[in-house]
């Protein structure tokens, strides 16, 4: 395994055939984790097959028997280390997108899934991670993978209508929230998300300022362009986008502009490249497009990869954000990939487009690990 602390820190570390045949240290920047057990129901201590037969039968949901993401998938492709959701959206009446109707109802949803994560640490599943050293231990512990090791996690918010107000955030920071992005999908409280648009508002200013006071991340995807924009003018804090393709390859609001994304890197950020297939081809129809008819594989991963890296004129901006357990499954995500575990495969995409082993350490993990210990 190449996941020595000097192989993280320290250029080139050789390139043996021996070498590429090892395993990477994954950190994928966004999972949904907690929404799949207690919304989906689904337990996630146990293996891919055993959930996906638990599931026959069920079409509640559109990926219901096609899961690519458990903890022991994870630990089978190396994903030792990710960002783990929170996610519970507030609808006004009107609004025709799933949520609760009042914000009070999405905070207790948001923690009876902190309740699942605290669970996974009591059974050593999981490990929550909220400081550097928190997360020199950890990595110290998959470096030299041995036995069973939990799955580290970085609590984040998916869209900010669950904080009733910003008492509730200095709440979940104690609980260990380190990440927010202010909106998902449609008109939000502090922030106007995907499909919707308009500015962040006077309660998205006042949310940026604690924000920044207790030195938490904002996530950028799913902001609105007016709202990018705008946040990013009135915060001064560490800023990433955990999962967002690129709109040059696939024009929808969904993904960022290369104007977007060249300020993101201006800021320091880092980029995380997610896997769900109509982000990753230009018109895909939901429930109607395949993986297959559309030629979607990781192939399209490593196009915007390189994208982001083009822009930057280096790695350092560009990780991984898969969401490969936010609402779809197989039908919706790579034709080459089973599980999580198959994100294994990209080191190799990487390397036939010439990417170096320097270069591949930073998207696989380098570049998130460097983000954190700079702004912890
Ligand atoms: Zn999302």
């Amino acid at each position: 395994m190449r996941l020595s602390m000097n192989g993280l820190l320290s250029p080139e570390r050789g390139n043996s055939p021996s070498d590429m045949e090892n395993k990477h240290l994954i950190f994928d920047a966004h999972l949904d984790l907690s929404m799949n057990a207690i919304e989906w129901n689904r337990d996630l201590t146990r293996e891919i097959e055993e959930i996906r037969r638990r599931e026959a039968g069920i079409d509640d949901k559109p990926d219901r028997g096609r899961n690519t993401v458990s903890l022991p998938a994870m630990r089978k492709g190396c994903v030792g280390i990710c960002v783990a959701t929170q996610i519970a959206r507030y609808v006004k009446p009107g609004n025709t997108l799933p949520g609760w109707h009042s914000p009070q109802q999405a905070w207790a949803m948001t923690q009876a899934q902190l309740a699942w994560y605290r669970s996974m640490e009591e059974l050593g599943e999981m490990r929550q991670i909220v400081d550097s050293k928190d997360l020199d231990e950890h990595l110290q512990k998959w470096e030299d993978p041995q036995g069973f090791l939990p799955i580290g996690y970085i609590l984040s918010l998916e869209g900010a209508d669950s904080i009733v107000n910003l008492d509730y955030l200095e709440k979940a920071y104690g609980q260990g929230l380190r990440a927010l992005g202010p909106a998902h999908y449609g008109p939000g409280t502090y922030a106007q998300g995907t499909d919707a648009t308009g500015g962040i508002g006077q309660k998205g200013r006042e949310l940026l300022r604690e924000m920044e006071r207790l030195n938490m991340i904002l996530d950028a995807t799913h902001l609105c362009d007016v709202s990018f924009w705008e946040a990013l003018e009135n915060f001064n804090g560490a800023v990433w986008a955990s999962h967002s393709n690129c709109r040059a390859l696939v024009p929808h609001n969904r993904q960022f502009s290369d104007e977007q994304i060249k300020e993101l890197i201006n800021r320091n950020a880092v980029i995380g490249i997610p896997l769900d297939a109509w982000m990753m081809v230009p018109g895909w129809i939901r429930g109607k497009s395949t993986p297959e008819s559309m030629v979607v594989t990781l192939e399209q991963m490593i196009d915007n990869m390189d994208h982001i890296c083009q822009l930057s004129g280096n790695t350092l901006h560009v990780g991984i954000g898969t969401d490969l357990d936010g609402g779809f499954g197989k039908e919706q995500c790579p034709a080459d990939l089973e599980t999580i575990a198959d994100l294994q495969k990209v080191p190799g995409l990487l390397k036939r487009r010439g990417y170096s082993e320097e270069d591949i350490q930073n998207i696989m993990h380098g570049n998130w690990i460097r983000f954190l210990r700079r702004v912890w």
